[in-house]
């Protein structure tokens, strides 16, 4: 038994709230103070929490159906699927759990189409870039381009080699004989908001094409009109090979997707993957909300404008505060590089009652509700500014 009572492995350290209810861009926690949510739990309630939609979805399935088992068909998964392909460059949807999982998938749909439909098996290996996050899972930590992940976890699959990001001539270098795939995103979320250049994503897509190899976007991150369109590639006029997303996709409940053109559906036959949970009756049914609202609404439209907005708001107001060194980003996934750590500044926003979240050690990450008001933007800005602005004084 635990000493201090504490049944959960310490894998989090975890700021001390407790959140009891949350409503658009609002959390409430259990002494009753009301915050702004600038971060959406990670980019995961791109609209806000508990979207009256996608809820009254959710109650719906809840008094009808759950689960059953990928044995069988179910309808909502086919009808997400076709809404997902309706809507981006794929053919085929697998549906999974998480974004560790759909990046797993990515990884094996690779393997097995050059094995068994090309008949190439000494090409497995995968181009990912320094900086990169993937996942969790083993193969997804391996693809990451941190080693802050793969500490302790060795032995590591085989298959996975690093290139500097946004750097065309050494992307070129690292394809080699094995070289299957190069898997990348669009903009780096975890690695401190880097977005790709678009120099460097149409020089990946075009050695892809020169050599016949895969090009995976991870859209976890940056997919479900985070970046103000539906999915972050549209930015940079390609179309990857396989995409994967998860985070927005569900508004939080979980549910995962790997996304691939039609030449792929051969490789992942009947058997050769699988997933108990993945695009069940409930993640389905949130699934379908979600992208429903934000095709609708023109959610990632809005998203674009505000990013815009919030932009060049930060870009004149911080422009003299000597703590920030840059402000960039794309759509509603934005970073404010700071020349320090800003962890106590996260913890100052917090006591003013805004939560953002860090990208690496010095990068304010804002990802707030792309449905947010404008006056909660403008409060949200106001506070940081202030929080920066006290930080510069003391830092000098
Ligand atoms: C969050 C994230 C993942 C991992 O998703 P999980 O659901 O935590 O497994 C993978 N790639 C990117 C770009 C992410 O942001």
């Amino acid at each position: 038994m635990g000493e201090s009572g504490n049944a959960l492995f310490p894998t989090y350290a975890r700021y001390p709230l407790r959140f009891v209810k949350g409503e658009g861009s609002r959390l409430w926690d259990d002494s009753g103070k009301e915050y702004l949510d600038l971060m959406c739990g990670l980019a995961v309630t791109n609209l806000g929490h508990a979207p009256k939609r996608v809820a009254e979805k959710l109650k719906q399935q809840v008094d009808t159906l759950w689960h059953t088992s990928n044995l069988f068909h179910i309808p909502d998964q086919e009808k997400l699927a076709q809404l997902l392909v309706r809507n981006s460059c794929a053919d085929a949807v697998f549906f999974c759990n998480s974004g560790a999982e759909a990046n797993e998938a990515a990884i094996k749909l690779a393997r097995r189409y050059y094995k068994q439909v090309l008949n190439q098996p000494e090409r497995y290996e995968i181009i990912t870039f320094h900086m990169s996050f993937h996942g969790r899972t083993l193969a997804t930590l391996t693809a990451t381009g941190q080693d802050k992940v793969k500490d302790g976890f060795a032995p590591l699959p085989e298959g996975f080699v690093y290139a500097p990001y946004n750097d065309a001539e050494a992307l070129e270098q690292a394809i080699g004989p094995k070289t299957c795939a190069i898997m990348l995103e669009m903009v780096q979320g975890e690695g401190g908001v880097n977005p790709a250049d678009p120099a460097f994503v149409a020089k990946a897509r075009e050695l892809c094409d020169r050599h016949g190899l895969l090009l995976i976007v991870d859209e976890i991150q940056t997919g479900m009109g985070r970046t103000g369109k539906l999915f972050a590639y549209e930015h940079y006029g390609i179309e990857p090979d396989i995409f994967t997303l998860a985070k927005g996709l569900g508004s939080g409940i979980p549910i995962g997707a790997m996304l691939g053109k039609e030449k792929l559906r051969a490789a992942f036959g009947a058997g050769s993957h699988g997933s108990t949970f993945g695009g069940n009756y409930l993640s389905a049914a949130a699934g379908i909300a979600t992208l429903e609202i934000m095709l609708e609404e023109k959610v990632a439209e809005r998203a674009a404008e505000l990013g815009n907005y919030i932009v060049e708001s930060l870009r004149s107001r911080l422009a003299d505060n000597p703590l920030v060194s840059q402000v960039r980003g794309l759509g509603l996934l934005l970073g404010i590089e700071c020349k320090q750590p800003v962890a106590e500044m996260i913890r100052q926003l917090q006591e003013r009652g805004v939560l953002v979240v860090a990208a690496g050690l010095n990068v304010i990450r804002l990802a707030p509700s792309l449905l947010i008001a404008k006056e909660d933007v403008d409060r949200g800005l106001e506070a940081i500014c202030a929080v920066l602005a006290q930080q510069a004084a003391t830092a000098v």
